[in-house]
C-alpha cells in the first residue's frame, strides 16, 4: 500500500482527542492564520507559494474574491508558475513519500519526512480553486497515494 496523504480544508481536520496515533497536520499555505498555526505541526517544504510566487497568489485571491471585475488572467499566472516548480520538483525527486519534507512554523525545529497518514491543510473553503488542489495530482504522481477532500486522487 501507498503511502497516504490527506489534502483537504483546514475545517476537516480530525480533532485529536479519541486518536490513538496523531496524524501530522500541516498547513500547506504561505501565509498561515495564527489559529492555524495552533493546530498544526509545521509547514510542507514545497508545496506552497514562497518568494516572488507570494504576489502571485495575492492577485489570484484578490481576481477570486471579486468575480464581478476578475479576470482569470491572475489565478491562471499563478496556478501554472506553482506547477512549473512543482514539475521540477518532481524531476527532482523531492516530492516522494521518501524524500517531501515539513518544517515547523517556526522555523526552528529540524526538516523531517512527512508521514503516511498526514493532513495538508488550507484555509479555502471546499469547492473552492485552491492550490492545493493542483498540487494533489503531482503528489499522486510523485507515489503518494493521495486522499482530496475525502476522494482519492486516481493517476
Ligand atoms: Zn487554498
Amino acid at each position: 500500500m501507498k503511502p497516504t496523504l490527506h489534502i483537504d480544508s483546514a475545517s476537516r481536520l480530525p480533532s485529536p482527542e479519541g486518536l490513538t496515533v496523531q496524524p501530522l497536520r500541516l498547513a500547506a499555505m504561505a501565509l498561515v492564520p495564527s489559529w492555524l498555526r495552533r493546530v498544526t505541526d509545521g509547514r510542507p517544504i514545497g508545496c506552497f507559494a514562497t518568494g516572488d510566487e507570494v504576489q502571485l497568489m495575492e492577485a489570484a485571491l484578490r481576481a477570486r474574491s471579486n468575480p464581478l471585475f476578475a479576470s482569470q488572467g491572475p489565478v491562471k499566472r499563478y496556478r501554472l508558475t506553482l506547477e512549473a516548480r512543482w514539475e521540477k520538483l518532481i524531476g527532482a525527486g523531492a516530492l516522494r513519500p521518501d524524500t517531501l519534507r515539513w518544517g515547523a512554523h517556526d522555523g526552528q525545529r529540524e526538516i523531517r519526512s512527512v508521514p503516511s497518514g498526514s493532513w495538508l491543510v488550507c484555509t479555502c473553503a471546499r469547492g473552492v480553486d485552491c492550490h492545493t488542489v493542483w498540487l494533489a495530482p503531482f503528489l499522486a504522481r510523485a507515489g503518494w497515494r493521495v486522499v482530496l477532500r475525502g476522494e482519492e486522487v486516481p493517476l
